[in-house]
């Protein structure tokens, strides 16, 4: 496998370190429709899947039962994002996991609901960002869409990426406040919210507060493939640090 979708390597690390565990902890009865759906959703060919989980199943250390593929020793990437990956909580990846895999479409809300919703009528980015942010998020945020609908905006994605991330900027690839032992990374949808309305895993990076400053200021573009923020055709800063971007 030479190609990397980094959001289906952590799942797939995920179905082979808990296998059944983890296939009912994302609401699936049997593996393969746990393969099919999240392929499905997540947007490759079911196979890709289902060869990383047995890349995943041949390491050495690996829990799972089955025997993976065990042809050729297992490539760098794979060893080192299992090890990554290890740090983590089953309920933790469980999150993370869903957090890469749910797509969202909007879906109207009811705004008698609760007195207490943060209701934005007109999204205006940098309000929507330091809500998302810096506000609480167990708090109801409910925005309204180009449609004119109001949708509950998902607030765990946020939450989720930021954990995977464990203080560290994707830009820079360090936690700034690392002595500190905490995390003030921030979310910043590439596509900004406000006009793409894409609260979909693969349109959040997770930034230092001053590579999130500076993004704002330049307003570069983002190059998918390359993941590079360019202006006027020129790179300008590279994401070195990915484990949820990558898709191809
Ligand atoms: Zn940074
Ligand atoms: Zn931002």
């Amino acid at each position: 496998m030479n190609t990397t979708n980094r959001a289906l390597s952590i799942i797939a690390f995920y179905l082979s370190e808990y296998d059944m565990k983890a296939v009912n902890a994302l609401g699936f009865q049997t593996r393969s429709e746990a393969i099919n759906s999240i392929s499905h959703n997540v947007g490759n060919g079911n196979n890709y899947l289902k060869l990383r989980r047995d890349e995943f199943d041949a390491l050495p250390e690996s829990s799972s039962s089955r025997k993976g593929w065990r042809n050729r020793p297992p490539i760098r990437e794979v060893v080192e994002m299992a090890a990554y990956l290890r740090q983590f909580s089953f309920d933790e990846i469980t999150d993370i996991v869903k957090a890469l895999i749910e797509h969202e479409d909007s879906i109207p809300v009811n705004l008698t609901d609760s007195q207490n919703d943060s209701v934005l009528d007109t999204v205006d980015e940098n309000e929507f960002e330091s809500l998302i942010n810096f506000s609480d998020p167990t708090a109801r945020l409910v925005v309204k869409t180009e449609t004119g609908t109001y949708r509950v905006y998902n607030q765990s994605k946020v939450v989720q990426l930021k954990i995977l991330y464990r203080g560290c900027c994707q830009i820079c690839g360090i936690n700034p406040v690392a002595q500190f032992n905490t995390n003030i990374c921030e979310a910043h949808h590439i596509l900004p919210f406000s006009e793409s309305q894409n609260n979909d895993s693969n349109n959040i990076i997770i930034l230092c507060p001053n590579h999130h400053r500076l993004i704002h200021k330049l307003k570069p573009d983002f190059d998918p493939e390359k993941l590079t923020f360019s202006v006027k055709g020129k790179d300008i800063l590279h994401v070195v640090l990915d484990y949820h971007l990558r898709r191809n």
